[in-house]
């Protein structure tokens, strides 16, 4: 699989840009704003809510912020003044994170507490190992600064995982929300694990430690496995949809949020699978990229993981195992 991958990478810098852009535009909103809540606006119909991410990251300048702090401000007013339930996520360093520590850190401020103004819940997105200390870092202190309104990813390949998990249900107690992956990087075996099963059993196992520290949990993986482990997870807790959230600690309830978890699903995969997930009562929510870096995101994303060209290219060619 992944040598299908490859061999469309090897081809991918002769590849026209506008055909890039033609795969693309099923997992990227749109350059604009606007198009953003055209495509939230659209699904909304489908029981479904948001999490925004302004595609950009890893800037090579302090200066370049300003730029993220402005399209941030924009969405979140944007969303407060319309009627789609949205949150937003997003990456660290494009607020500089590895450059300026206690800028980021302001800048991060600056946009979690105008987000809380209008009960707006701000992710931080997990980057590669190295951002990995960096990223708990943030939030911790972030959430010490007062902001009880964030939340960050931990990626079930990542050995750390479970000790992460521990420290964060610890410095945020009840308001402690994960989101839980398989994480796209591909990391040395020393620190991760590398096969599928031992990724698919680490991550539904860090989604079963999550729900028993009594976090709010974000299902983020569109493989059945993992979904259904969880959804067994879940029935064993006694998690119903239109229930009270059993555990004890029961994690703060906010604004936008489920039963003390949730189903997400990146823009343009698997919505079959949401799709379901949400009729039977989950809340689900779809992670929506947007900006102008669309072109550079997706060749980031293929370089990362050769894998995510294979699901690409099988989404075209059996339509059926990835509807829309
Ligand atoms: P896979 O086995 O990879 O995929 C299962 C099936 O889903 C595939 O067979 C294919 O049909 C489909 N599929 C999966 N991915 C794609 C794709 N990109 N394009 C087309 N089809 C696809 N990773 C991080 O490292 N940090 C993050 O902050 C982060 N945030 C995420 C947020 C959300 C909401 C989601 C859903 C994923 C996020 N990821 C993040 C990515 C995640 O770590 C995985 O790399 C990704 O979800 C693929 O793993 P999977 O569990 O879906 O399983």
């Amino acid at each position: 699989m992944n040598m299908f991958g490859r061999v469309i990478m090897a081809f991918m810098p002769i590849t026209p840009r506008a055909l890039v852009r033609f795969f693309a535009r099923r997992y990227v909103a749109g350059t604009e704003l606007k198009d953003a809540l055209k495509v939230m606006s659209e699904l909304s119909s489908e029981n479904t809510s948001f999490t925004v991410d302004v595609l950009g990251e890893d800037i090579s300048s302090i200066d370049e912020t300003e730029k993220f702090v402005r399209e941030y401000t924009d969405l979140i007013s944007a969303i407060s003044k319309s009627e789609i339930d949205a949150h937003v996520s997003l990456k660290p360093t494009a607020f500089g994170l590895d450059i300026d520590y206690a800028l980021a850190i302001e800048k991060l401020s600056e946009i979690v507490e105008m987000a809380n103004k209008s009960e707006i819940f701000v992710r931080l997105d997990m980057e590669d190992s190295k951002l990995t200390e960096l990223t708990l870092k943030a939030t911790e202190d972030l959430y010490k600064k007062g902001h009880n309104n964030i939340g960050v990813v931990l990626q079930g390949r990542m050995f750390r995982t479970p000790d992460d998990l521990r420290r964060i249900s610890k410095s945020m107690g009840k308001d402690a929300d994960v989101r839980i992956c398989k994480g796209i990087y591909l990391e040395p075996p020393d620190i991760a694990h590398t096969k599928y099963q031992d990724i698919v059993d680490a991550t539904a196992e860090a989604i079963s430690s999550a729900l028993d520290l009594g976090m709010y949990v974000g299902i983020a993986s569109h493989d059945i496995p993992v979904i259904e482990a969880s959804l067994t997870e879940l029935q064993n807790r006694g998690f119903l949809p239109d229930f009270q959230d059993p555990r004890d600690p029961v994690p703060t309830k906010r604004n936008g949020k489920g039963n003390g978890y949730e189903f997400q699903f990146l823009l343009g995969v698997r919505g079959d699978v949401r799709r379901r997930l949400a009729s039977e009562g989950h809340l689900t929510r779809v992670y929506l990229p947007y900006g102008k870096q669309w072109y550079e995101y997706s060749m980031r994303r293929l370089r990362e993981n050769p894998g995510v060209a294979w699901h690409v290219a099988k989404s075209v060619i059996f339509p059926w195992t990835n509807r829309r």
